[in-house]
Parts: C-alpha cells; sequence; structure tokens
C-alpha cells in the first residue's frame, strides 16, 4: 500500500535545558529480552527450524467478468494440506469482499473523518452459492458459518495432521464496487471501465504454530497474512478487453491479435520498451474477432495471492527485465489514454523502464524476483501490491509516478516473498519495504527522482520532533490500532529510519546487507516474527541488538545526546582534555564526537553504545594540544537527536 502523504503538525514544545537525565541503562541493557526460546519451528538462530511447518492452500478459479452489471462470478476450488501437528476439524477462510457491506465491522469502524478505507457505496458483499468438500462421488455439502469478513467450514471428519489434504470447492460473486477502499475497484475512462479486481475469491487463513488459526478481521488499514501455494485463474471477459494479471498468460495466442502476439514477444527479448497495444489500435476490430468473449487463462506459483485487470481503454508495453540469477521476466504497463499526459512523456508511458529498473535493482540486491511478469496497472486504486501485479493511480507523473510503482513492486519481496504477518506487523512489510525504496530511488536513472527519497529528512528537527513525539503511536502497534494519521510514520518511515540507523551508524552497509539478505532467503515464501528478524540480524551480523529493538521497536524512546562539559587537564589546554558528554533520554546509541582545536586540528572519537552500559554520563579524554572551539556530537546528523541545541559547545 502506497505512502501516505504526511500532514505535518509539529507543536512546539517546550525544551527544558538541563534537564534531569531520564536514562536508564539497566533498563535499556536488560538482559531479559527475548519472550520465548528457540524451539524446533523457529530456532534460536533465527531460521526455520527442523520441525517448522507451514499448511498450504492451492486455488483453481474459472470466473467471468460481466461488465454490464460490473460482477463477477466464479467457482474456485481450494485444495488444502495441513502439514501442522494438529487435526483440524475446521476451516477458517477470508471472504474479504464482505467488507464493503453497509453492516461489516469495517463499515461500522470508519471515522466521521473517513479517509481512505471509507466505504462510499456498498455491497452485498461475498454471495455464496455452493459448497462441497471431496471430489465427485465421494463429496459432501459442508456446515459453514459467516462472520463479518470470515467463513467457517466444518468438516465431516477433521483434517489429520502431517500432510492431509482436501478438496473445497466453492462457487462465489460479487458486485465489483467502485471505491474499494483503496485496494480495488472500477475506474470509468473516456475508452471504457479500467476493473481492478484484487481480494476476489475465498481465501484461506493461516493456521501457524503461534496463534493456531490468525482470524483478525478485516478492517481496512490492516493488510494480510496469506498462505502459499500455486493460483491458477481463468478469466472470461468480452472480447476487445484486455486482461493482465498475477503471473503468466498462459495462452497469449488466444487473447492477442497476431501482430500483437508478435509485440508480445519481441518485447520478451528488449531492454527497450515495445509497445504493444497502441491507443489507435483500441477501437480495431480486428482485436476483438468475431468471438464475443475471451478467456484469459494465468497461472502463478508459490504466490499468497493473485490479482487481475482488464478494460477495454489499456494501452499496453513492456520490455525484459533481466534478472540477478540470469532468468528473465517480463515488465508490462496497461494505462487509459489519460495517462499519458505528462511533459515530455514523464509519465505512464514510462511505467515500464521504472517497473524494469526497479525489479532489476532489487532482484540484484537482495533476492531474485520469483515470477515471470511484473504488471503495473492504472486505475482508481492510488497504490497496492498484489504477487506479479501492482494497481497504481492513473493520475501519476514524474516522481510520484516512479515512488508510487517503485514503493509496490518493492513489496514484492515485503511480504509477497518474504510471508510476516501483516495484519498486525506494518513496519516489517511498509517499514521494511519503504526503507529498500530508498536505496533503489537513489540508483534509479543515476538518481533522478532522488529528492522523493523519504531519507534524507527523517534526522531534520521537525522530523524528528513528529516521529518521536509523545502521540506518536510505536511500531510494534496493531495497524488498525495506529491512529490514522500516524500510520505514515509508524508504519512506514520510523521503521525504514530505523533500518537505516542499524545500517548506518550501528552495522555498518556489509554486515547489514548480509545479514538483510540472509533474513529474506531464510524466510522467503515462509512466514517468520518479528522475533525470528531479530535473532537472524543478531546472529548474522554478530551483534546483541536487544538495546536497539527495545527502543525503536517496544518502546516509542527519544534520543537526546549533549555535550555537557569540556575541562582541560590541569586548566591547561596543552596538556589535553576531558570532555563530558550526557544522554538525557531513554534511547541510546552510538555516538561520534567532533571536536576542532583552535590550532585547526580535528579529532572524530566514535563512541560505542557501550559507553552507556555506565550510565547516563561519559567522560573520555582527547589529547588536544590548544585551545579547543568546538565540540560537536553527531556532526553528521546521522542519529534522529531530540534537542540539537545542547549537541554543541563553542568557547
Ligand atoms: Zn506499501
Amino acid at each position: 500500500m502506497k505512502k501516505l502523504l504526511l500532514a505535518v503538525t509539529v507543536s512546539l514544545l517546550c525544551l527544558t535545558l538541563g534537564a534531569q537525565s531520564k536514562f536508564n541503562p539497566k533498563e535499556l541493557f536488560n538482559p531479559q529480552f527475548y519472550p520465548y526460546p528457540g524451539n524446533a519451528q523457529r530456532s534460536a538462530g533465527g531460521e526455520p527450524g527442523a520441525a517448522y511447518w507451514q499448511n498450504r492452500a492451492d486455488y483453481s478459479i474459472d470466473c467471468t467478468l460481466d461488465t454490464i452489471a460490473h460482477k463477477v462470478t466464479g467457482e474456485v476450488t481450494i485444495t488444502y494440506t495441513n502439514n501442522s501437528p494438529d487435526q483440524l476439524p475446521f476451516l477458517w477462510l477470508q471472504l474479504d469482499q464482505n467488507i464493503y457491506k453497509k453492516e461489516s465491522r469495517g463499515s461500522s469502524t470508519t471515522t466521521q473523518a473517513g479517509g481512505r478505507w471509507a466505504n462510499g457505496e456498498f455491497t452485498q458483499g461475498d454471495v455464496i452459492s455452493a459448497m462441497t468438500i471431496g471430489s465427485a462421488g465421494n463429496s459432501y455439502t459442508p456446515k459453514y458459518m459467516i462472520n463479518d469478513t470470515r467463513m467457517q467450514v466444518w468438516l465431516k471428519e477433521p483434517l489429520n495432521a502431517a500432510g492431509e489434504k482436501l478438496e473445497l470447492k466453492i462457487s462465489f460473486s460479487f458486485d465489483i464496487p467502485e471505491y474499494g477502499t483503496d485496494r480495488m475497484g472500477r475506474l470509468q475512462t473516456r475508452n471504457g471501465w479500467i476493473y481492478q479486481v484484487a481480494q476476489w475469491f475465498p481465501r484461506l487463513c493461516v493456521y501457524d504454530d503461534l496463534q493456531g488459526w490468525n482470524l483478525l478481521p478485516y478492517l481496512g488499514a490492516g493488510e494480510f497474512y496469506l498462505e502459499y501455494g500455486d493460483i491458477r485463474f481463468d478469466v472470461t471477459a468480452p472480447a476487445g478487453l484486455l486482461l493482465v494479471g498475477s503471473g503468466e498468460l498462459l495462452n497469449p495466442e488466444e487473447c492477442f491479435t497476431p501482430e500483437q502476439l508478435r509485440r508480445y514477444n519481441t518485447a520478451a527479448g528488449s531492454d527497450k520498451t515495445v509497445m504493444i497495444r497502441t491507443e489507435k489500435e483500441l477501437k480495431d476490430p480486428s482485436v476483438t474477432g468475431k468471438k464475443p468473449s475471451i478467456t484469459w487463462k494465468y497461472r502463478i506459483s508459490n504466490a499468497r495471492d493473485a490479482a487481475w485487470s482488464a478494460s477495454r481503454a489499456f494501452i499496453m508495453d513492456a520490455a525484459k527485465i533481466n534478472l540477478s540469477d540470469g532468468k528473465k521476466s517480463l515488465a508490462i504497463s496497461v494505462y487509459p489514454s489519460e495517462s499519458a499526459i505528462g511533459k515530455k512523456g514523464n509519465d505512464w508511458r514510462r511505467s515500464t523502464e521504472m517497473t524494469k529498473a526497479s525489479i532489476e535493482h532489487y532482484s540484484a540486491k537482495w533476492f531474485s524476483y520469483p515470477y515471470p511478469a511484473a504488471i503495473n496497472v492504472a486505475g482508481i486504486v492510488g497504490g497496492m501490491e498484489y504477487p506479479g501485479i501492482v494497481f497504481c493511480s492513473y493520475q501519476s507523473v514524474g516522481a510520484d509516478l516512479w515512488s508510487v510503482t517503485d514503493h509496490e513492486l518493492g513489496h514484492t519481496w515485503f511480504p509477497m516473498i518474504v510471508g510476516s504477518n501483516e495484519r498486525k506487523y506494518a513496519w516489517m512489510d511498509e517499514g521494511f519495504n519503504t526503507f529498500i525504496n530508498d536505496l533503489s530511488t537513489e540508483e534509479f536513472n543515476r538518481g533522478e527522482f532522488k529528492d522523493a527519497g523519504f531519507f534524507g529528512d527523517a534526522n531534520s528537527d521537525m522530523m524528528v520532533k513528529y516521529t518521536f513525539n509523545d502521540e506518536m503511536d510505536g511500531l510494534f502497534t496493531t495497524p488498525d490500532v495506529i491512529q490514522q494519521d500516524n500510520l505514515g510514520i509508524a508504519a512506514y518511515m520510523k521503521p525504514a529510519q530505523m533500518l537505516h540507523a542499524l545500517r548506518d551508524v550501528v552495522l555498518g552497509k556489509d554486515r547489514f546487507d548480509a545479514a538483510f539478505r540472509e533474513y529474506i532467503r531464510r524466510w522467503a515464501f515462509k512466514h517468520p516474527t518479528p522475533w525470528d528478524f531479530f535473532h537472524t540480524i543478531e546472529n548474522v551480523a554478530g551483534e546483541d541488538l536487544s538495546w536497539f529493538w527495545r527502543s525503536w521497536v517496544f518502546n516509542n524512546w527519544k534520543l537526546d545526546l549533549s555535550v555537557k562539559e569540556v575541562k582541560y587537564i590541569k586548566d591547561t589546554p596543552a596538556n589535553g582534555s576531558d570532555i563530558t558528554i550526557e544522554n538525557l533520554e531513554k534511547m541510546a546509541m552510538p555516538a561520534v564526537v567532533l571536536v576542532k582545536e583552535s590550532n585547526g586540528k580535528d579529532h572524530r572519537i566514535e563512541l560505542p553504545v557501550e559507553v552507556w552500559q555506565r550510565g547516563p554520563v561519559w567522560t573520555f579524554s582527547v589529547l588536544t594540544t590548544s585551545e579547543i572551539r568546538e565540540v560537536v556530537v553527531d556532526p553528521d546528523r546521522q542519529l534522529p537527536d531530540w534537542n540539537r541545541n545542547n549537541n554543541r559547545w563553542k568557547k
């Protein structure tokens, strides 16, 4: 989901100088950190353990898009594999379309201010018309119960542990809302509707070793926690529409005209963007042929979800993506003519170039892109990610288009590859993603949109006052509990700032990158917890970081370093000097102190975080030989210092 624009309203807080330090090393460096020891499922070293298990859901879907009624009708066959050590007497599924019902919990908990997840109109939600368990000849209709966005299906016989499978067939339909909580919907353009269809078929809830069934309802802000599997979906739509979806298009020869097919195949080998369907061709009858409808067949493997989009108005272009392991993928963009509006083509006509660059960067830096295509769709959704396909605003141009495209595609790594629980821990997907976006933005086209990156300002006085103020929600807050105005900080910016601090100040780039890469590798297509992340970073980078997580993740503590005193040894500058610095707040970080002498000599002293184990005050000697002109703590502004007025001592 896209970053929220900040409405920075910083109240001017009175800073009490010379205040008593709040710092307590016994609290910060308390030896008790992990809530449970390593076990057979999750090792203390941060890896999936020898007995790690996860259930599996494979989906096979046939559906139809009705462009008169704006409706999807389909049937899904779910093959569910119970790899857990427990017998399951029932299953829980997610019916996300039920959020669009008037009486949904999502509707009922929308504040009067409305906002991004407010339903403007309502539908009947998911209409379930038939359900069977088992294959032909040996099937039955189970009892089921629907509660808001969740459905419980009771089994005649429990599903046995350690690998038993069952087949569940569900017939469903729903009306496509025009504005679907900024996650899906449809947009009227001059050449027809654009449908963006997501959270559209009944999907299994995750049953895990931590809490069994994960049943938090879908309210809007909290995103998704889903099982992995293979998803095949066939969508039948009126001829003349162009339909893109997660994964690989299996029958391009049945969907494209011969000329479009030729261009599509050319694009697969081209580093330059190749036009596949132009605006002029939108109304070309040779596109639609004689058939009334076309069935588009897609398949995506090892994915948590699948989404698709269809429109008569789509212009389409594509280019080859070069992956780090020598494999190839395909960058595809679809957009209406309304999206080709920017100056000098700095708009959706560059979407494929951006998509290609973004995927190539992340693949080379962190983990190779796992899908055969990466599709960027222009439509009503402001910014939302699904495996192999993202939805971005049709109005985005220039730096905005880059930012939203790069962000939504960055979600491929968090949470599509690393499948953490988004409904509980937004910082592990939005925050980690925002962090990798900064590095990608720095690199794209030699920094063309570098100023659109967020991190440059994170340690500015204004941003620190905003991010670390007492009213701000901490990282360890359920997304639905984070106040709407705070989400941009708590879920996106502060966790990204945390990873920058860990990389730039605590570990250094090499140690951090190796550990972060290893976290992705270990937990690719699996379900890590926050503690699996902490264990991995500590074990691979080689540092006990409980003090760091305690400040940044579990508390909303501030950092306020200050220069307390400068003294010459025996009152003579030529003898050297003793510098005393003080930590006034509850967070601690390693610190750099710059000492400038009047003879022009500079000293740069790097203090490890452990100096704060001795208490809030630290004194150290510097071999100065002349009078000191200036002492500065954190001269490079690498730390989020709450009050910089006390960072500098001047003669
Ligand atoms: Zn996001």
